[in-house]
This record gives structure tokens, C-alpha cells and sequence, in this order.
């Protein structure tokens, strides 16, 4: 585990100005260290400046198409060509409220990795899902999507972010103890698979991140730094945030 290196991403879905790129951009610059790796998810206009600052960006979905007759939608590789290195996909938001299926998620996946953004996988049950206990078994076909469709090492480029729905934006985050749980879940899945790629692969908790639970949460042997939403929006809450990754993952 110590061999991974923690990483902590904000996710700002649709909230930001320029103004807040300003605070966050000298914020995210004080904390920046070789031990961590922090990536901002800003709505797309907002993409260039935080880059432009020396920020490391990412998007928070992308098409999975190649350019073409798709009104409203953004490809991947004008993405990568703006100086973004990563993008989201299958975040649960875009899950629940655009229908996003596993297979699109798959295909955004494979879309990103083709134009050289890293694809951050977002995983998660439903608090329905978890009451039923099929908890592993959603999570394990949500992963299994992108390796049924791509093969197992298109992993070896990813990140995944295990994301309990019920936590997400609702202030009830997973227990230290229920989150390890499902990372070590994640990773002994692949594990059965290939080893190395498992032992290697980065593993984020999001769902209601703040600078009081990191600490707790991070410290887990399988979690290796967290997707914050709310919280990434406060310089003071993100900086916390960061510092409990370097000193705990
Ligand atoms: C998210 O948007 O991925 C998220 C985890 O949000 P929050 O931290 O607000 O729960």
C-alpha cells in the first residue's frame, strides 16, 4: 500500500467562478507536494484557467463519441488537447440523472484512455442496493463492464473512486470500517486477476469527505486518497483535506 501514491481530487460539478479559481488555484499550489497527487474537476469553461495556473485538471465527464453531430456534448481529446489530464467517469450524478449505463460508462472509459486522459472510475451502490446487501455485487458489475469490454489492463491506467450513493452530497459518509471494506473488495477482485495491477491500482473514497473524517478514512490500508465534492470548494476544507492524505495514506 505505502507504494501507492495518495491522491485527492475535487470534484466542483456544476458550482465555481473565476473568482474561486483564484483562491483554490494559490491553495492547491501551497499544498502541492511530490508525495501527493491533487486534481480539480471544474466545470468545463473554467478548465484553461485552472491550468493556466499551473493546476492539475480533469473533466468531469466526456463524450464517448468521436467529433461529430452530438449537440451539447464535449470530446475527450479537445480535453486533452486544453492541458487536462484526467476525467471522471460513471459518477453516480451522471448515473442516476443522465441514465448513464455501465456500457456508456465503458465506452467513455475507453474514449478517454484512446486520447490519453486518465480515466477516474466512479463505483457505488444505492442505499436500497446496500440495505439488500448486493452492495459487492453492483460494484463488481460496474467494474466488470469496463473489463469485459477493454480487457483487464486497461485498468493499469485508471483510477477507481468507490463511491456510495447514499453518501455522496448527503452528509452521511461510510463508516472508515464500510468503506475498507469495499475497496478491499475492489482490490482483492482484481487481485484474483493480476496482482501487481491490484496492488498498484490508486483506490478513492468520496461520499461527504470533510477535514474531520479524512483523517479516519484515508488511514485504511486499501484507500488511498478520496473524491471530494462539497468540501473541494473551500480552500480551508480542501487544504485540511490534502494534509490528512499526506500525512495518513
Ligand atoms: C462527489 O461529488 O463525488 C462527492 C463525493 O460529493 P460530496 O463530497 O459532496 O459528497
Amino acid at each position: 500500500m505505502a507504494t501507492r501514491k495518495p491522491m485527492v481530487a475535487g470534484n466542483w460539478k456544476m458550482n465555481g467562478s473565476l473568482e474561486l479559481v483564484n483562491q483554490l488555484s494559490v491553495a492547491v499550489n501551497n499544498i502541492k507536494s511530490a508525495d501527493l497527487d491533487v486534481v480539480v474537476f471544474p466545470p468545463y469553461p473554467l478548465l484553461s484557467s485552472l491550468i493556466e495556473q499551473g493546476v492539475t485538471t480533469g473533466a468531469q465527464t466526456v463524450s464517448e463519441n468521436e467529433p461529430g453531430a452530438f449537440t451539447g456534448e464535449v470530446d475527450a481529446q479537445l480535453i486533452k488537447d486544453l492541458g487536462a489530464k484526467y476525467t471522471l467517469v460513471g459518477h453516480s450524478e451522471r448515473r442516476s440523472i443522465y441514465g448513464e449505463s455501465n456500457n456508456t460508462v465503458a465506452n467513455k472509459f475507453a474514449r478517454a484512455q484512446q486520447v490519453g486522459l486518465t480515466p477516474i472510475l466512479c463505483v457505488g451502490e444505492s442505499e436500497q442496493q446496500r440495505e439488500k446487501e448486493q452492495t459487492e455485487l453492483v460494484v463488481a458489475a460496474q467494474i466488470d463492464a469496463v473489463i469485459d469490454k477493454l480487457g483487464l489492463a486497461a485498468l493499469k491506467d485508471s483510477v477507481i473512486a468507490y463511491e456510495p450513493v447514499w453518501a455522496i452530497g448527503t452528509g452521511k459518509t461510510a463508516s472508515p470500517e464500510q468503506a475498507q471494506s469495499v475497496h478491499k473488495f475492489i482490490r482483492d477482485k482484481i487481485a484474483t486477476l493480476s496482482s501487481d495491477l491490484a496492488q498498484g491500482l490508486t483506490i478513492l473514497y468520496g461520499g461527504s469527505v470533510n477535514e474531520k473524517n479524512s483523517e479516519l478514512l484515508f488511514a485504511q490500508p486499501d484507500i488511498d486518497g478520496g473524491l471530494i465534492g462539497g468540501a473541494s470548494l473551500k480552500a480551508d476544507s480542501f487544504t485540511a483535506i490534502c494534509n490528512s492524505a499526506k500525512r495518513t495514506v
